[in-house]
């Protein structure tokens, strides 16, 4: 009998994996979990350092979440959304556009509407294409141009790939995407915006933080800055909340943080509890209206995906959000965001560590060859994915950007499970480097 992990090496090909390595290794797989421990099939345990790439955010198996699945799985899985509307999908639209409108402030466009589809990638093309659209309906079409900052990171689809920024991932697909005014600082924007703003569309931002480029922090006050100048420009606004959204950053939201209401939000990894694959754009009531005609005007949104308002996705985010409600996780963030960040801070007078990044329950640690020269660790050394293998070794996973190990667990996380996740951390940083 062949094993799985044969059957693995056979057959797959696993994301964002270089397969020469992956096939060099025996394969953790995964077969069942709870809170925050993963079990694999050989019996061993991990904890989810990176609550299973920045999705899960009570635990696994959380009952509350899995029963309501399982209660809409008696009913219907999915039914097509294209003509067809379902509860689960209505109640959940209002629910999100409410916790917007209870997050953020009250502006002159609220949050209102909800498109739904699949994943970040696509909330984002979503957002994208609307905002485009949006400028033909208003008869100023000339507005094309789509402002995107530096080591953006919005997801694996063309047009997400285009206003993403990272040039690792994404130099290989240039000849297939479309031109970006691409900026670094607010101070560059604000150029662009003042010269050409009747040619922009939009600008995107992911809020507070950039996930991809290793937890970047934005300078606090940039994002209501952003907001200032698009309102000034008459620039739409996108903000990317695929990884801060639903607590990460210690709010809601993280455009909670500085008062800022976007003109459209992508919704993803957390929304359904880190259960099942759906994604939300959410707009405001000026935007829609554009959208509105008659039907041989074609004025209609043309985008949507066969698992457009999935039942059973809809289902566990209504139960997510219930369980955000019933068990004040919010209130319980600060407490995790302390343990986390007072952990991160034993981490710098380890060698090579050069810089430590916290924001909520994200925390984040890159190494450098020379910390005072900040002078990388050249890839050949694979200093990210070794540090990872070795707190492999001792119960935790998490997976490295570059040189940059970044610890997000489950808001289900406790202390103690905390605590072991931060020790195997630093005790793998001072064994590799
Ligand atoms: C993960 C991520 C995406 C892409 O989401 P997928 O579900 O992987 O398509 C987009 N934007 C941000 C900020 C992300 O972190």
């Amino acid at each position: 009998m062949t094993s799985l992990a044969d059957k693995d090496h056979r057959y797959l090909w696993h994301p964002f994996t270089q397969m020469k390595d992956w096939l060099a290794e025996k394969p953790v797989i995964i077969e069942s979990a709870e809170g925050a421990v993963l079990r694999d099939t050989a019996g061993r345990e991990y904890l989810d350092g990176n609550s299973s790439i920045w999705t899960n955010l009570h635990g696994h198996r959380h009952p509350k979440i899995t029963q309501a699945i399982k209660d809409q799985l008696d009913k219907i899985a999915h039914s097509s959304f294209l003509g067809l509307s379902n509860a689960p999908a209505i109640e959940l639209a209002e629910k999100l556009v409410l916790l917007a409108q209870q997050s953020l402030p009250t502006p002159r466009f609220p949050l209102s509407r909800v498109f739904y589809s699949d994943d970040g990638s696509t909330a984002m093309e979503v957002a994208i294409k609307m905002a485009l659209q949006y400028w033909q309906h208003r008869k100023q079409g000339r507005r094309t141009k789509f402002v995107a900052f530096a080591d953006a990171y919005h997801g694996d689809t063309l047009g997400a790939v285009s206003v993403g920024g990272i040039d690792l991932f994404h130099v290989a697909f240039k000849p297939l995407l479309f031109d970006v005014l691409r900026v670094s600082q607010l101070s560059q924007l604000e150029k662009i915006v003042q010269q050409q703003h009747d040619r922009v569309a939009a600008v995107v931002i992911e809020p507070l933080v950039q996930g991809a480029a290793g937890m970047r922090l934005w300078p606090r006050g940039l994002l209501a800055d952003l907001r200032w100048l698009c309102d000034q420009y008459n620039v739409l606004l996108i903000a990317d909340e695929v990884l801060t959204g639903f607590g990460r950053t210690g709010t809601m939201f993280a455009c909670e943080q500085e008062q800022v209401v976007p003109d459209l939000m992508a919704l993803s990894k957390g929304l359904t509890g880190g259960y099942l694959p759906l994604a939300a754009t959410l707009t405001t009531e000026e935007i829609f209206n554009a959208f509105l005609g008659e039907y041989s005007e074609f004025k209609t949104f043309f985008h949507g995906h066969s698992y457009t308002g999935n039942q059973l996705g809809c289902a566990a985010a209504l139960a997510n959000l219930a369980v955000f409600e019933e068990e004040k996780v919010l209130e319980r963030l600060s407490v995790i965001s302390h343990q986390l960040s007072a952990g991160l801070e034993l981490c710098r007078k380890l060698p090579h560590v050069g810089d430590i990044r916290h924001i909520g329950v994200i925390g984040a640690v890159e190494l450098f060859k020379n910390v005072a020269k900040r002078k990388p660790f050249p890839p050949a050394y694979k200093m990210g994915i070794k540090i990872c293998a070795e707190m492999r070794k001792h119960g935790v996973l998490t997976r490295p950007i570059g040189n940059t190990i970044v610890l997000m667990p489950p808001y289900c996380v406790t202390d103690v499970q905390l605590k072991q996740m931060l020790d195997v951390m630093r005790d793998a940083i001072r064994a590799v480097s």
